[in-house]
């Protein structure tokens, strides 16, 4: 099996998970850095496969070695699915909970209801897949947690938000962990090579 992947990606923290999940799965993941590869691709597309499978071409082309890329983002019900593709440009880094909690504020319990969305792009020397992963859960009132990154202090899965979990937990039901293990598991039955 395929024991070694570039990921497409400036994002420390999807690098951290992505390693943390696949790893155990004994599957090696480099950082874009540790290939020698520094390229930030204009991400134009209009849906996360299209902009995952924009990263994971910039730096195949540039390495040539297999790669996945990451792309994902929060879809809010009462926003009409926003901020979608448009998570990480939604707000100054660090105000994406703030902003979101004062658009939400006037929204009843029953209409909170959101999911995380991650589409990974796989690129072979034989092929180019997509992978999916999604978390539905729902936008709490307030920040709380200091695990994880981006919306995690507001997104509530249960009684807590994405950001008072543990690294393993919130590895094991969010939308980044499900599209890994779908890629593990299609890497497993010998594709790809
Ligand atoms: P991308 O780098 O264009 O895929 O942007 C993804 C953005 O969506 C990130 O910058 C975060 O704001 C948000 N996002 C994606 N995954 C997560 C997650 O696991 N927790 C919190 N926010 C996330």
């Amino acid at each position: 099996m395929m024991n070694k992947l570039v990921m497409a990606t400036n994002n420390a923290n999807k690098l951290r998970e992505a390693k943390e999940i696949l790893s155990p799965l004994g599957i090696e993941v480099l950082s874009q850095q540790e290939a020698g590869v520094n390229c930030d691709p204009d991400e134009n597309g209009s849906t996360f496969a299209e902009n995952a499978m924009i990263k994971a071409k910039a730096v195949y082309e540039a390495c040539g070695l297999p790669v996945i890329a990451d792309d994902s983002g929060l879809c809010v019900d009462a926003l009409g699915g926003r901020p979608g593709v448009h998570s990480a440009r939604y707000a100054p880094k660090g105000q994406e909970c703030a902003k979101l909690l004062g658009e939400m504020k006037d929204v009843p319990d029953e209409k909170r209801t959101a999911r995380f969305m991650c589409n990974i792009a796989l690129i072979t020397g034989t092929e180019s897949r997509i992978f999916e992963g999604r978390c539905e859960g729902s936008i709490g009132y307030e920040m709380r947690g200091s695990n994880g990154f981006g919306y995690d202090p507001v997104f509530m899965v249960g009684e807590r938000t994405m950001a008072e979990l543990s690294a393993d937990e919130k590895n094991s039901i969010s939308h980044r962990g499900a599209a890994l293990r779908e890629l593990c598991s299609y890497l497993n039955e010998g594709n790809g090579e």
